[in-house]
């Protein structure tokens, strides 16, 4: 299927570097999220990585106005019901994403893919919410989106052939390599990135590192290129706290229980970079660490 017009809901980290790669791509993309404020922002950021990627060298300016003249944005849900492609990207609770798509259906066209950029929830789970399981898929990107180069693509039960090809050459267009994986809760790369950095949580609340030593060992010990305390931050401890959760009650397996300290952080409101503070505090001209 031609895919032009593509839909993403939420505006958030992940939504404005979606929307980013699908404009610099040459599609038209209509965005949306709960509050103006927060398209405002998205928009605002993404001029300004678009100005990054010109001042390097990798754009011209031309493609940097053209881009940004593809995006629109929109507060009414459903306005975003008749575009080709539909990925959904808001905050990672299956009640928010579920109401999304319950809301979504009257609005679609035969036609439309619904997507999700979950990092854990069953597809197809919430694909059984949807009028059209075999059109929908779980479409993730990696954080941040203008950079990483993978996008796993997760098939449901019941996902067809012809839409898995056409998001498989979606991610093609956008220059970008995709992973096949199956609907098993976080999929791969968070099935294996979350305990690590679960884990790490885990190393500084029973006090064996600090927060620099912990990240400083993963840096210079394992060549990791950020520290596992400095990449939950960058992630978002709830997105990472919930990814945990998916995967402690979906694999039912107590060594993914989630770390106590991370679900302290989150309930103070320290959720990383986002909001200025997690593991390190960000609010000073370098981030200080907070344990
Ligand atoms: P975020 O908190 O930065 O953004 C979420 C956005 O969704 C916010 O702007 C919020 O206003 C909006 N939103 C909430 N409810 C909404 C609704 N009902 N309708 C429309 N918009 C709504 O979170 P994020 O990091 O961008 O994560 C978004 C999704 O992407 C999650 O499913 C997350 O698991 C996934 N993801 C995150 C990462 C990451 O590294 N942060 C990586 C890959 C995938």
């Amino acid at each position: 299927m031609e895919i032009s017009k593509v839909g993403i809901v939420g505006a958030g980290q992940m939504g404005n570097g979606i929307a980013h790669v699908f404009a610099v791509a040459g599609y038209d993309v209509l965005m949306h999220d709960i509050a103006q404020e927060n398209l405002d922002k998205a928009l605002a950021l993404i001029e300004h990585n678009l100005g990054r990627q010109v001042e390097r060298g990798k754009l011209t300016e031309a493609d940097k106005d053209a881009a940004l003249a593809r995006i629109s944005t929109t507060t009414t849900l459903s306005e975003i019901g008749p575009s080709d492609l539909i990925i959904e990207s808001a905050t990672e609770r299956e009640s928010v994403k579920t109401a999304i798509f319950e809301d979504l259906v009257p609005h679609l066209t035969p036609d439309t893919i619904l997507t999700s950029n979950t990092s854990s929830i069953s597809i197809t789970r919430l694909a059984s919410r949807t009028d059209r399981p075999e059109r929908f898929m779980g479409f993730h990107f990696m954080n941040p989106v203008p950079v990483m180069q993978l996008v796993e693509l997760i098939r449901g039960i019941a996902t067809d052939e012809p839409t898995y090809k056409t998001l498989e050459a979606v991610v093609e267009k956008l220059g970008k390599t995709s992973a096949s994986s199956e609907d098993f809760p976080a999929f791969i790369v968070n099935r294996i990135l979350m305990p690590m950095i679960n884990e790490a949580v885990y190393t500084l609340y029973e006090g064996v590192g600090s927060v620099s030593s912990i990240d400083a060992s993963m840096k210079l010990g394992a060549n990791h290129p950020m520290g596992p305390l400095e990449l939950a931050d960058f992630i978002g401890l709830d997105t990472c706290l919930a990814i945990m959760n998916v995967l402690h009650d979906g694999l039912a397996d107590t060594k993914y229980r989630p770390c106590p300290l991370l679900t302290k952080y989150v309930e103070a409101g320290w959720l990383g970079r986002k909001t200025q503070r997690g593991f390190y505090d960000y609010r000073g001209e370098t981030p200080v660490p907070t344990r």
